[in-house]
Parts: C-alpha cells; sequence; structure tokens
C-alpha cells in the first residue's frame, strides 16, 4: 500500500453493511498497481446520517465513491448533475467530484455488458429473457438496450410489480423495449432467444443446488445462447452448470463486479485502470 499523506485522494465506498463489500480490495490493488496516491475506504453510513455523509464527503475533499445498498437510489437528491441512462434506471452506484457539487452515474450498466460486448453477435437482432425485475435488473435493462437489442423480455412473479417495473420506466427511452412476462411463458420464450439473464438471487450461496431454470426447460435454448447470472458466488452456479453442460456459453457475475469498479476508478482518476489486476484481487477475495 501506498504511503498516506496530507496529498493522498480519498475515495470508498458508503453502504449500510458495507463490510462484506469487495470493492476495498480490488480498488486498492488497481490503485496500488498505477502507484497513484489514493486510498479507497470502506464507509458505514446509516440510512438517516447520509446528508451528514455527504457534507462530510465535500468538507474534506473526497474526490469519489460508490453506493451500496441502501444508498444507490437516496443518493440522487445529494447529486449536481446525473447521467440519463442512471436517472432512468433510478439508481447511481458510482459518484465524482465536480465542480458544482457531485456527479452520479451507474457503472453496473458499463459492468454488465462488458463481457457481452466480447461476444460477436448481431444485437438487433436479440431479444433478451430477464428473470427477475429487482434493481440489478434495471441497470441489465439499460445494458440492453446500449447494446442495440430492440425489445426486452422481463420474466417477474408478482404481476403488481411487474407493472411498476414497467411503470417506472416511463418518459425515458427505455420504456418502449420493455415487455413483460409470467414465469410460465418461459417455454414460449427460451426457445426464440439467445441471451437468458438471471438477476434473481436464486442459486445464490448457500442455496447452491437451486436454479432459476431447470434442466430440461434450458435445454430448449438455441445452441449458441448465452446464459449470463449475475450471481458471483458460487462459481458457477447451478443455472450456469447447467447450461455449459448443454453447450451454452455462460457468464458469471465476477465479470460484471469487477468492470463496475473498472469503470468508476477510470471515472475517478481518469486514466486507463488494470482490471486485470482488479479481477485477480477479486477472485482471491472470493
Ligand atoms: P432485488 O432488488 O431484491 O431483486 C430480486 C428479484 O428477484 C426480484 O424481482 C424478485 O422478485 C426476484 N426473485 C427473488 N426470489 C425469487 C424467486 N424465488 N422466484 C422468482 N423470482 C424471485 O435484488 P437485486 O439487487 O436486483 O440483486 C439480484 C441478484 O443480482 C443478487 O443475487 C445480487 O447478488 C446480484 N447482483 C450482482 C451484481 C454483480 O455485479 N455481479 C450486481 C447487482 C446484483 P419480487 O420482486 O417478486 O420479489
Amino acid at each position: 500500500m501506498t504511503e498516506i499523506t496530507g496529498k493522498t485522494q480519498l475515495l470508498g465506498i458508503i453502504g449500510h453493511p458495507v463490510e462484506h463489500s469487495l470493492s476495498p480490495v480490488m480498488q486498492n490493488a488497481a490503485i496500488a498497481s498505477l502507484e497513484v496516491d489514493a486510498i479507497y475506504v470502506p464507509f458505514p453510513v446509516n440510512p438517516q446520517q447520509l446528508k451528514d455523509a455527504i457534507a462530510g464527503f465535500e468538507a474534506i475533499g473526497v474526490l469519489g465513491f460508490n453506493a451500496t445498498i441502501p444508498h444507490k437510489q437516496a443518493i440522487i437528491e445529494f447529486l449536481s448533475d446525473i447521467d440519463p441512462a442512471a436517472a432512468a434506471i433510478g439508481a447511481v452506484n458510482t459518484v465524482l467530484r465536480i465542480p458544482s457539487g457531485w456527479y452520479g452515474t451507474n457503472t453496473d450498466v458499463m459492468g454488465f455488458i462488458a463481457p457481452l460486448r466480447k461476444l460477436q453477435r448481431d444485437w438487433s437482432q436479440i431479444v433478451p429473457v430477464v428473470l427477475g425485475n429487482g434493481g440489478a435488473a434495471r441497470a441489465v435493462v439499460a445494458g440492453c438496450v446500449q447494446l442495440g437489442c430492440p425489445q426486452i423480455a422481463i420474466v417477474g412473479r408478482n404481476e403488481n410489480k411487474l407493472t411498476q417495473f414497467k411503470q417506472s420506466w416511463q418518459n425515458t427511452p427505455f420504456a418502449e423495449a420493455i415487455n413483460l412476462h409470467s414465469w410460465d411463458k418461459l417455454p414460449a420464450l427460451l426457445p426464440t432467444t439467445q441471451l437468458l439473464v438471471n438477476t434473481t438471487p436464486i442459486g445464490m450461496s448457500p442455496h447452491d443446488t437451486a436454479t432459476p431454470v431447470e434442466s430440461t426447460l434450458l435445454a430448449t435454448l438455441p445452441d449458441d445462447a448465452i446464459a449470463y447470472d449475475l450471481i458471483y458466488t458460487p462459481r458457477p452456479t447451478q443455472f450456469l452448470h447447467l447450461a455449459q453442460q448443454q453447450g451454452k456459453t455462460i457468464i458469471d457475475g465476477t465479470e460484471m463486479l469487477v468492470q463496475q469498479g473498472a469503470a468508476a476508478l477510470q471515472l475517478w482518476l481518469q486514466q486507463p485502470v488494470p482490471d486485470k489486476i482488479m479481477r485477480q484481487a477479486l477472485l482471491n477475495a472470493l
């Protein structure tokens, strides 16, 4: 670790709780390898003290920070500028100090699409099927639209929440792309999609044997389909294990985690960052 002096730039993550966050390990590994004079610190911030924490950050000249649960939505009112996609998503995970105050963006979107961009696909012909309609699904929707997908099938278990999900995108460029489906529509949806994304926690450790889609149904995906699970523990999840057995291309949640962090660090430092080192630090920590 670089020596901390009066000139060391402060970065960090706010959350409640924040102890479990893997971002400090990943970000400090990258900072050390770049030999920049900065440090990334986890800050436990109670929701009632968010305003005070932001004022404190301003007072001590924090360069930028990540926001995790439960601050991703609440932080928005303290920003002086926001990326349009983050505004449409309604969640910010990365904040940068700017002359007028704070600028917020959502690097989960970049994180989600980074491993997909490496695959040669004609996204304008692909209608992704997204399982779940929670917070992570929102970054996935924005990511799929940025890739060029014309429509996105959102699969949810609760009709009211599904309807609210669609309504929440009203007056944004993403609204037209969203189609809602219940889980019993999967047999009709899967044979026609090249991208199936799990944004539910089904299969997350310690429920390692659970899968959102059973093997026989998964087998109805086209041979060249991609199965993408946002979960990063276990690696692979049962969902990805089954998909891999069937010869599908699989992507797990680690790359999204690495790339959202790399995009944040790049924004703060305004220079290329070593995602390879971040990936290795994350894998060591996992
Ligand atoms: P969330 O806001 O709680 O949303 C979870 C969604 O899954 C909700 O739509 C929920 O449905 C649905 N769901 C939960 N259990 C279900 C079940 N048994 N059957 C059907 N649907 C179910 O959570 P989130 O923040 O979006 O996170 C979701 C997952 O993504 C987590 O595993 C998280 O670790 C992962 N994630 C990964 C990254 C990454 O960087 N790799 C980033 C963000 C999130 P209801 O709305 O009906 O309850």
